[in-house]
C-alpha cells in the first residue's frame, strides 16, 4: 500500500517498479555514481520477499544508501495476510516468528534504529541524522496498519474540521495523505467515521482548525 505514495498528495517516491525492488534499485543507483542520497522504502511483508538479498549485497559492497522499511506487521495491499513475523497464521496453524529486526542486525548494517512513524518529531530526527550518515542505514518505521488497529481497539478521539477556522491551504491533506479529510466548497472535511484520530493532520493545520471531537457527556 505504500507504493501509493509515488500519487498525490503525498509524490514521496520518485520511483517505482515492482514489489520489492526498491532496494536493489537503489544499490544499482549508488553503483552506477548517481551522487545524491538514496533513499530505498520498502514494506515488512516486501523486505522477507525480496529485500533481504540486495540488503546483504548493499552491506558486504559498502553502498551509501538509506533503508527505509515500513513494518505495519502484515501483508496489507494483499488484504491482511500474515508475514513471517506472527505467531498464528490466518488458518490457527502456529509458526515461530522471524523478526525483521533479527534479519538486519545480522546483516550488520551501519547504523540500525527502530522508531514510530506516529511520534513523528523523533522518527523526523532519526532519518536526518540516517541520511548524514556514511554506509549503508537501516531504519525500521514501526506501527500497525491503521486499519487493522480499528479491528483491535475503538478509536479513542476523532478528529473535525472548524469550518470557520479552516482557510483552505490543504496543508493537512498535503502532510498526511490521510483519505479521510476531503475538500468541499474550498474546506476541508473529515469523514469521522473513517479517523483514526492519529491526530497527525492537526499537528500540520497553521490555522488551529482541526480539533477533537468531545465524547457526548464529556464536555465542559
Ligand atoms: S490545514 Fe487547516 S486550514 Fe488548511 S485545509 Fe486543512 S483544516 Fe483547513
Ligand atoms: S486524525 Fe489522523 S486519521 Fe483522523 S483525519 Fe487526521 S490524519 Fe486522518
Amino acid at each position: 500500500c505504500y507504493a501509493l505514495s509515488v500519487y498525490q498528495p503525498i509524490d514521496m517516491l520518485w520511483t517505482e517498479h515492482s514489489m520489492g525492488a526498491s532496494i536493489s534499485m537503489a544499490v544499482g543507483l549508488k553503483v552506477a555514481g548517481f551522487k545524491g542520497p538514496v533513499i530505498a522504502v520498502i514494506g515488512d511483508s516486501t523486505f522477507y520477499h525480496a529485500g533481504i538479498q540486495p540488503l546483504i549485497e548493499a552491506v558486504n559492497k559498502k553502498v551509501d544508501i538509506l533503508v527505509l522499511i515500513l513494518d505495519n506487521n502484515m501483508v496489507a495491499m494483499t488484504g491482511h495476510q500474515s508475514t513471517p513475523a506472527w505467531k498464528i497464521s490466518e488458518s490457527g496453524r502456529e509458526m515461530k516468528p522471524v523478526l525483521i529486526e533479527d534479519l538486519v542486525k545480522a546483516v550488520g548494517p551501519d547504523l540500525f534504529t527502530v522508531v514510530d512513524p506516529y511520534d513523528l518529531d523523533s522518527a523526523v530526527k532519526v532519518l536526518e541524522d540516517a541520511l548524514t550518515s556514511p554506509g549503508v542505514k537501516v531504519v525500521i518505521a514501526k506501527h500497525p496498519c491503521a486499519l487493522a488497529e480499528r479491528r483491535t481497539r475503538s478509536v479513542e478521539r476523532r478528529y473535525y474540521v472548524d469550518a470557520e477556522l479552516c482557510k483552505g491551504c490543504k496543508a493537512c491533506i498535503a502532510a498526511t495523505g490521510c483519505p479521510a479529510i476531503f475538500m468541499e466548497s474550498g474546506k476541508a472535511v473529515i469523514v469521522e467515521e473513517d479517523c483514526n484520530g492519529c491526530g497527525l493532520c492537526a499537528r500540520f493545520c497553521a490555522f488551529k482548525a482541526i480539533k477533537p471531537v468531545i465524547p457526548l457527556g464529556r464536555g465542559g
